[in-house]
């Protein structure tokens, strides 16, 4: 469709057109059943079918173990927000009913915007006398080591994490008095600020923290006893873009469908089986009852219909996984997304060195799907104005959605798996015109 503009929108983002093309004809007529895919019930076969489907896709392109449970619900990436915090208390008051709240520690990586939404929720939820019964609280500030002493720009090194002295010496002695937090969170893409862990497990700035993971020498120690880490990652806008290393490590991963997988109001979280906890018997020992669209083990148990899930988006998810698969896999999207990304950094990296573009984020800690830059008047600051004429003339060679988040401003290009190699080479070339048009 030659209407169609290319989206760089940060989310609800661009979908893969053949997904597009097919869900349209399916609206009207599901698979032949004479019924529309949005009026499908939720009990069918075909749509039984269809949920099954997507979850063996799920668990094979990111190696998802028997260990973990996939669950779909609604609610997004802010529903979980919350979701965590009272499903790894009522584990963490099962484990250990006799601590104190004080001692229930929910630890937070504060890296960006969105990091920072999920720890004001915890600490709105632990907010006594009614509260919850944890104690949230910061790792670490990103802010700290940004180049503007405010600004989320940066993934500060493993060295700089302080965990409380509680934590650390939990993690020596896992399951011993003192016990480990009740959960230890982190985003591992901040969507807003452009920020993202990197790949690279060797790196100090890959996630999740060297510390939160002993040598295996060291777990031989142990009587080769794997520790099960409370380890909890938002992946709502990196999900499906390339694999997601240690993934069996993690007692949660939650995502949006609304990047890279499929339309909102689908929710995917991958669960290991021991946060499955029986909420009930939590709340029995004191811990906050869990609502029932938030208890992962009632979504688990009724295979993520206990209550009318969002069918059409999971039809289309479902539709964008086998078109991941079709075209390699996450292997080879990964392969992709790190050329696009190069791509576009090369350019911002151009503009930099013309003095009309600035990168916002520090080396290394460069978010592939959410590319951020500012655009520089005459006077070499930040301009509303410049920035504005690189928006209106991107539109005009309909590429939509760049300008930054509201919060921070600037220049947000996302790139999720839908935009493609074509598409990152369009804006570079607009860019370079743009560039050459301003210096
Ligand atoms: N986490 C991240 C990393 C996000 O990008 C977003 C949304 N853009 C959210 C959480 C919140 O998700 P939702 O809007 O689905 O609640």
């Amino acid at each position: 469709d030659n209407n169609r503009a290319v989206n760089f929108g940060a989310g609800p983002s661009a979908l893969p057109l053949s997904v597009l093309q097919k869900a349209s004809t399916n609206i009207l007529n599901f698979q032949n059943t004479g019924i529309g895919i949005t009026e499908l019930s939720h009990r069918s076969k075909e749509f039984t079918g269809l949920l099954a489907d997507l979850e063996a896709r799920i668990r094979k392109q990111l190696d998802v173990p028997p260990t973990h449970k996939i669950i779909f619900t609604q609610g997004g990436g802010t529903g979980q927000f919350s979701a965590v915090v009272y499903n790894l208390l009522a584990r963490h008051r099962l484990l250990y009913p006799e601590l104190g709240d004080d001692e229930r520690r929910l630890e937070y990586v504060l890296t960006g915007s969105w990091s920072k939404r999920a720890m004001e929720e915890a600490k709105r939820l632990c907010a006594s006398p009614r509260g919850v019964g944890g104690n949230a609280r910061v790792v670490v500030d990103a802010r700290a080591f940004s180049k503007d002493g405010k600004s989320f720009d940066n993934i500060p090194p493993h060295a700089e994490y302080q965990f409380s002295p509680y934590t650390a010496a939990s993690l020596v002695h896992l399951r011993t008095r003192p016990p480990p937090p009740a959960l230890i969170y982190y985003c591992e893409n901040e969507t807003v600020d452009g920020v993202q862990f990197s790949d690279d497990l060797e790196s100090p700035q890959s996630f999740p923290f060297g510390l939160l993971f002993p040598p295996d020498s060291d777990n031989e120690e142990r009587g080769g006893h794997r520790p099960l880490l409370p380890l909890v990652g938002d992946y709502s806008s990196s999900f499906m873009s390339r694999p997601i290393p240690r993934l069996a490590d993690h007692a949660v991963i939650f995502a949006g469908a609304q990047k890279n997988l499929g339309p909102a109001g689908l929710t995917i979280v991958i669960v290991r089986q021991d946060c499955l906890v029986d909420a009930d018997a939590a709340a029995k020992l004191g811990a906050a009852p869990i609502p029932l669209t938030f208890a992962y083990k009632t979504i688990a148990d009724s295979n993520s219909v206990y209550n009318t899930p969002s069918v059409f988006a999971i039809y289309v998810a479902e539709l964008v996984m086998k078109n991941i698969e079709r075209e390699g896999g996450l292997a080879r999207y990964e392969q992709v997304n790190r050329r696009k990304k190069q791509k576009l950094y090369g350019i911002v990296e151009e503009g930099e060195e013309a003095g009309v573009l600035r990168r916002k984020v520090q080396e290394g800690s460069e978010s592939w799907m959410n590319v951020v830059f500012e655009v520089l008047g005459k006077d070499g600051l930040a301009s509303k104005e410049a920035e504005q004429r690189f928006i209106d003339g991107a539109s005009q060679k309909g590429m939509l959605g760049l300008k930054g988040h509201r919060s921070v401003g600037g220049i947000r290009a996302s790139i999720y798996n839908a935009i493609t190699e074509d598409n990152v080479e369009s804006l570079v070339v607009y860019t370079t015109e743009f560039i050459q048009a301003e210096k």
